[in-house]
């Protein structure tokens, strides 16, 4: 097997100077501000060991990633009660869409397209945006090892400024009941997790639970069963329309965000996490895709791999 630190640094030193960078996200202004030339890089083992290349020690916007810890908090609040909101498919579609709750009767497919999101900030904020978004954050903080994790409140004003179309999911919603509480508190606390910002490192230490089945230093976290379905659903539904693509291409539980960055588990070995803000079409992220295929073969890590 290859040598974990040498193959990560090969990756970040080619891949800080590939031509092909994808497209910046400016849908969202904020975001439209950051270089498409960072490559940054994190890699926390089962053993402990931390390897970090490029900007890895850099913040970037988390983004859709969020989606993986506003779960976590919705499954250790209200159980499986989150099922009756939010279902368990992947959808085929791009991660803004709407299309799909008209024929669904406003039931999202699943928690990490846009609409699940926004449905399950609504089960944690319950009408109290404030307090979900400290309890997110407090997970995240907790889960990281790491006080100084927080919302970078100029992208969250600036997507709150931009958002007609989460406004428009979270409104269609909530007229089938899907959101319960008032949609102007929802989305607050949709954009402000959206805008938390993170370097690789930080956000490859908040995933450790999920490679080690829920524990973390001895405690548990979440339940081995509900560590299990969280990266079924990473696998199957954590980069959208590209989700098959992506599990073919890398075969890892793994979740993107617009900001360029991903988060991706090798159970029982190592949790990851990459940056680079430039996009492809689906709105993942370009060269940290590809370098999560490069390191998931060299490393042999793939939940597809029977010696795994
Ligand atoms: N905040 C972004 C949005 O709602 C998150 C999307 C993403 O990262 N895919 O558009």
């Amino acid at each position: 097997m290859a040598d974990l630190a040498a193959t990560v640094a090969d990756i970040a030193a080619r891949l800080a100077q590939a031509s092909a960078r994808g497209r910046v996200a400016d849908y969202i202004p904020e975001l439209g501000r950051v270089s498409a030339d960072h490559f940054g890089i994190a890699v926390v083992t089962a053993a402990g060991e931390e390897v970090v290349a490029g900007d890895g020690d850099m913040a970037f916007s988390i983004q859709s990633i969020s989606k993986v810890f506003a779960l976590v908090e919705a499954l250790c609040r209200h159980g499986d009660a989150v099922w009756d909101r939010v279902g368990r498919e992947p959808s085929g579609s791009a991660f803004n869409s709407i299309i799909q709750l008209e024929l669904e009767q406003g039931r999202p497919r699943n928690p990490f397209i846009n609409a699940g999101a926004i449905a399950v900030s609504d089960l944690i904020a319950a009408g109290d945006a404030s307090s979900a978004i400290a309890a997110i954050l407090a997970r995240i903080r907790r889960l990281a090892g790491d006080v100084s994790i927080d919302v970078d409140t100029a992208v969250a004003w600036s997507e709150s400024q931009t958002g007609y179309r989460n406004a428009a999911l979270a409104n269609y919603m909530r007229s089938f009941g899907t959101i319960a509480g008032p949609v102007d508190a929802t989305l607050s606390v949709y954009f402000q997790q959206c805008a938390i910002a993170m370097s690789c490192r930080q956000l490859a230490r908040a995933g450790r639970f999920l490679m080690a089945g829920g524990m973390l230093d001895g405690a548990a976290i979440i339940s081995p069963e509900r560590a299990r379905r969280i990266n079924a659903l990473m696998l199957t539904c954590g980069h959208y329309d590209a989700s098959g693509d992506f599990a073919f291409r890398v075969g890892l539980p793994a979740k993107s965000g617009v900001g360029g960055g991903i988060l991706a588990v090798a159970p029982g070995r190592a949790s990851i996490a990459v940056w680079s803000p430039g996009l492809s079409p689906q709105g993942n992220s370009l060269l940290g895709t590809q370098a999560l295929e490069e390191l998931a073969h060299a490393m042999g890590w793939s939940v597809f791999n029977p010696e795994l």
